[in-house]
């Protein structure tokens, strides 16, 4: 395969300054600001897995951007530059030409470089992309704080990619299709929130990482949660099904103190966030909806189920 042809035409704009390095060289060389933490995660989307098979090239490029950056603001950090690693089942030009438009119309978005990767031939389509983002020395927000009192809150609408996948067709598709990582929140929420975690795998098991890592529990109040028109106007099973354990959401899942939430002024934030509960001393995730305990059976998903 002509590997370097692929990255030379597709991959190999590079807007880093200085003595830092970009794709073309063995390595990439960055220079992390003084008294600050370097942030890495990886994510892989796997066609067929993480996105359906007619997803556009476009919104592919776009994606696997976007879900590392919600790692990244998911620490308060950040982001600064990804690495790319594809594994191609062939050279289709088309393909690739928007691939990496929504791929760098992402990373231009949130102010980040491509810095390198690796380009290989494979019978499935697999995209591993890499993110590095940098947070001040002892300033990220972990999963482990959240303390009993503290509100539990979420950025924008939770359940709609779960519905647009279960709805292709449908205005939603283009939250599944365009996630949002919430890279200005995330940062905001730096020295404010006590915890905090991206929601990928649906809200009630992405909290329930937050409640495992704190040794605490919550309370979520259903008639809260902020959902869209389309999910209100489903039955409450089904809706609750879609908001509490859908997937691909890359909302941002924070605890934070009453007085911190009282600084946060929501109307000086660039997204929505709604408060959706709070942590209890009792270490489960219960439920309320119309002031009364209300059980839910929801069907989580599990890699290697
Ligand atoms: P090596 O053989 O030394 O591992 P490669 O030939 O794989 O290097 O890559 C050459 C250069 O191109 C490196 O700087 C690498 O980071 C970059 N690169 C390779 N594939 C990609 C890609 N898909 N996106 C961005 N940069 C890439
Ligand atoms: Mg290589």
């Amino acid at each position: 395969m002509a590997e370097f042809s692929v990255i030379d035409q597709y991959f190999s704009r590079s807007a880093l300054h200085g003595d830092e390095l970009g794709v073309g060289d063995d390595s990439a060389l960055l220079t992390p600001p003084h008294g600050q933490q370097l942030v890495i995660c990886t994510d892989t989307l796997i066609a067929g897995r993480h996105f359906p098979l007619s997803t556009s090239a476009h919104a592919i490029g776009w994606k696997s951007v976007a879900v590392n950056l919600s790692d990244i603001a998911a620490m308060g950090a950040k982001p600064h530059s990804i690495l790319l690693a594809l594994s191609l089942p062939k050279v289709d030009h088309d393909w690739l030409s928007e691939f990496s438009r929504g791929l760098y119309q992402c990373c231009d978005q949130f102010g980040v470089h491509l810095i390198g990767g690796d380009t290989t031939q494979s019978p499935h389509l697999t995209i591993t992309v890499t993110a590095l983002g940098y947070v001040d020395r002892q300033q990220a927000v972990c999963r482990s704080g959240a303390q009993v009192g503290d509100y539990v809150v979420v950025s924008g609408q939770v359940g709609d990619a779960a519905y647009g996948l279960a709805h292709l067709g449908s205005a939603l598709q283009q939250r599944l299709d365009y996630p949002t990582p919430r890279c200005e929140l995330g940062q905001r929420l730096k020295g404010l929130a006590s915890s905090m975690i991206d929601v990928s795998d649906g809200l009630a098991q992405d909290l329930g990482h937050i409640l495992k890592a704190s040794h605490v529990g919550a309370q979520l109040d259903l008639e809260q949660l902020p959902l869209d028109p389309a999910l209100e106007a489903l039955e409450n099973t089904a809706k609750w099904q879609f908001a509490l354990a859908g997937g691909d959401d890359y909302e941002l899942c924070f605890t934070i103190s009453p007085e911190h939430f009282e600084q946060l002024q929501p109307h000086s934030l660039d997204t929505k966030i709604t408060k959706i509960g709070q942590i209890t001393a009792q270490q489960q995730l219960t439920y309320h909806y119309q002031g009364q305990d209300y059980p839910l059976q929801l069907h989580g998903y599990q890699h290697f189920a």
